[in-house]
């Protein structure tokens, strides 16, 4: 039986044990919800749909007009996460990133408005608010009376986020805030700010508080609308905090845990994102279909040509996987299991370079086209950017993906030297005490299979996958083993071979997701109904598979001490040192 509080999948697999309990059956969107959902959705393309010529004139002039943001309010578009009694439609994470693909499959700034809002901007109300907080609040976030903002970023700190300097200190019965926020989404719109001080000693880094901040506190200000390269439509400002009081009772979550706060809203909101990237992505492979189709050269529609073939293929691929790991997402936070942080930040880093790359590959299908800016590529190119960037960078992310699993062992790793401390003295004894972990760990170097070290659940078709998916387990469990005895405890210095644990992390779980969805369509439509999902599995977890080895191999073969070297150069130098002249 599965401990939803404690149970984490990439974490378990890191210890080399496959919960499939966690990912199998493929999670749906709950009955209850599809309804409303659709119902959601065919309306969204009565506000969204024939609106492209003006999307791409408030993408140019930088900014929708205040109308467009009040159709927005009166259709109940940020009030998708707030619960019915409340006003809104009480989505769980899964219809919510459903129907934020279905709005970023119009426009990315339209998704981002509303995605800053639910997501990061009254999340923090939704997981920690008091009942106290959410009557006074819910009802005006649900009708969009008043917009929400998150904000964390300062001039002097973006992924160091424990570094922030604004301040509140505590006066009587208030608090009292000080400071700047950047880049703030929804900044100009915004009625309700999470806002995120500092609350400890001025040498007690990390000790920051939450609290809700809003526009009528006097002292409350936003700058002017950033000009900027994508989601141009979107809101983003600075928020300044002028001794701004604001009553204790405003305190989000408990006093000194706002880090943690600001990591959970972040790792809540991940599958809007994700939702988002996924709708972007289903409307590239629409124009880039039609696109080839369409376009005719040396005789033939160029969609006839193996190298568009493949970039197309390939965005199927990877728009099948993202949904599926996104939607997997949403089904752990939805089912509510707890830790699910490592697998939402695998989740954003995918969605966000399956985006790019995709947006990419369609604007090159469209060749000078997709250049100009009478189409929409280029301004999806531009759109999908911002993805990579913010809610955390995909460096942090790959990073803490990584440093989990290195935790995670090392931790186990002590363990098992602590009860092998006597197996020298009494070896019977000592091979007994040998903990579950040492077994597994043993099982996976040598390939047997113990319980919970492979498949056992998965469609039979998707046999060969399975075996793909348990040798890429033993590959990362050998390149954690050999990462930790090489670096040891200075691996936080290591991001060369942190990022290649990383991006093996990534793949697996991925790779997870897509074989749980193709088993949930096999089994519901049998194996001659699902040739095309069986030929994405089979694509993705070879492709997984050989980026795998790659970076495993590259953890004793590398040239990163050239690389670095060279960077070191540039940086001395601070530009590129030869020229041919
Ligand atoms: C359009 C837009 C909207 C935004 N909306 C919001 C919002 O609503 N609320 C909010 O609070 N913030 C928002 N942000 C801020 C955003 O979250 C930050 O830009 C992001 O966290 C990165 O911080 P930074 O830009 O200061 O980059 P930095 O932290 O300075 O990073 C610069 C580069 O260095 C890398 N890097 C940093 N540290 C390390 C390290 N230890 N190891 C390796 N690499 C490292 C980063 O990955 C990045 O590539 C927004 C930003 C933009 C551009």
């Amino acid at each position: 039986m599965v401990d939803k509080n404690t149970a984490s999948f990439m974490r378990s697999l890191c210890m080399g044990q496959i919960e499939e309990d966690i990912i199998l059956p493929f999670p749906e969107i709950p009955a209850s919800e599809k309804e409303t959902l659709r119902g959601v959705i065919s309306s969204l393309e009565q506000l969204l749909g024939k609106r492209d010529e003006q999307f791409r004139k408030w993408d140019r002039s930088g900014e929708f007009p205040p109308e467009f943001v009040d159709e927005l309010r009166q259709f109940g578009l940020f009030g998708l996460v707030i619960p019915e009694d409340h006003g809104g439609l009480g989505f769980g994470s899964a219809a919510y990133s459903r129907t934020l693909q279905e709005v970023a499959s119009y426009d990315a700034s339209v998704a981002v408005t509303v995605d800053a809002h639910s997501s990061i901007g009254m999340r923090g109300l939704l997981l920690f608010g008091s009942a106290e907080q959410r009557a006074a609040y819910y009802g005006k976030l649900a009708t969009g009376e008043m917009i929400a903002a998150f904000c964390l970023t300062e001039p002097g700190s973006g992924s160091d986020a424990a570094s922030i300097k604004t301040t509140a200190v505590r006066d009587g019965d208030d608090w009292i805030l000080n400071g700047n926020k950047l880049w703030i989404t929804n900044g100009g719109i915004a009625d309700f700010f999470t806002v995120f001080a500092k609350t400890g000693k001025a040498d007690d880094r990390g000790h920051l508080s939450a609290f809700i901040v809003t526009r009528d506190m006097a002292g409350v200000s936003s700058g002017p609308h950033e000009d900027k390269m994508g989601i141009r439509a979107s809101s983003t400002t600075t928020v300044h905090l002028d001794n701004v009081r604001v009553p204790h009772k405003n305190l989000l979550g408990e006093e000194g845990k706002g880090f943690k706060v600001a990591m959970m809203i972040l790792n809540s909101g991940r599958t809007g994102l994700g939702g988002g990237s996924v709708g972007g992505m289903k409307r590239l492979i629409r124009l880039a279909t039609e696109q080839a189709k369409g376009r005719v050269q040396f005789g033939k529609p160029i969609s006839e040509y193996g190298l568009i073939k493949q970039k197309v293929g390939q965005m199927v691929v990877d728009c099948y996987a993202t949904e599926a790991v996104v939607s997997m997402v949403a089904g752990f936070i939805d089912q509510g299991y707890k830790e699910y942080a490592v697998e939402a930040a695998i989740s954003k880093v995918f969605a966000s370079e399956a985006l790019n790359r995709t947006a990419d590959e369609a604007l090159q299908i469209a060749g000078g086209n997709g250049y100009m800016c009478d189409y929409p590529y280029e301004r999806m190119v531009r759109d999908s950017r911002i993805n990579r960037i913010f809610e955390g960078t995909n460096e942090i992310l790959r990073l803490f993906i990584a440093l989990t699993a290195m935790n995670d062992v090392g931790q186990n790793l002590r363990e098992l030297a602590k009860s092998l401390e006597g197996v020298f003295v009494d070896p019977i004894k000592g091979f007994g005490v040998l903990s579950e972990y040492a077994l597994r760990r043993a099982a996976l170097a040598t390939g047997i299979n113990r319980e919970g070290t492979t498949f056992t659940r998965l469609h039979p078709a998707l046999k060969p996958q399975a075996l793909l998916f348990e040798e890429g387990t033993r590959d990362m469990a050998s390149a954690v083993d050999r990462i930790l005895r090489k670096h040891g405890r200075n691996i936080i210095d290591k991001q060369f071979a942190t990022r290649r644990l990383g991006d093996i992390m990534v793949d697996l779980f991925v790779a997870s997701s897509v074989l749980s969805r193709v088993d949930a369509a096999l089994r519901a439509r049998g194996p001659e109904k699902c040739a095309h999902e069986l030929e994405i599995a089979q694509t993705f977890s070879a492709q997984a598979k050989k980026r795998i080895r790659h970076n495993v191999s590259e953890i004793d073969a590398n040239e990163d001490e050239q690389i670095k070297s060279l960077a070191d150069h540039a940086f001395e130098a601070e530009k590129f040192p030869w020229d041919t002249l």
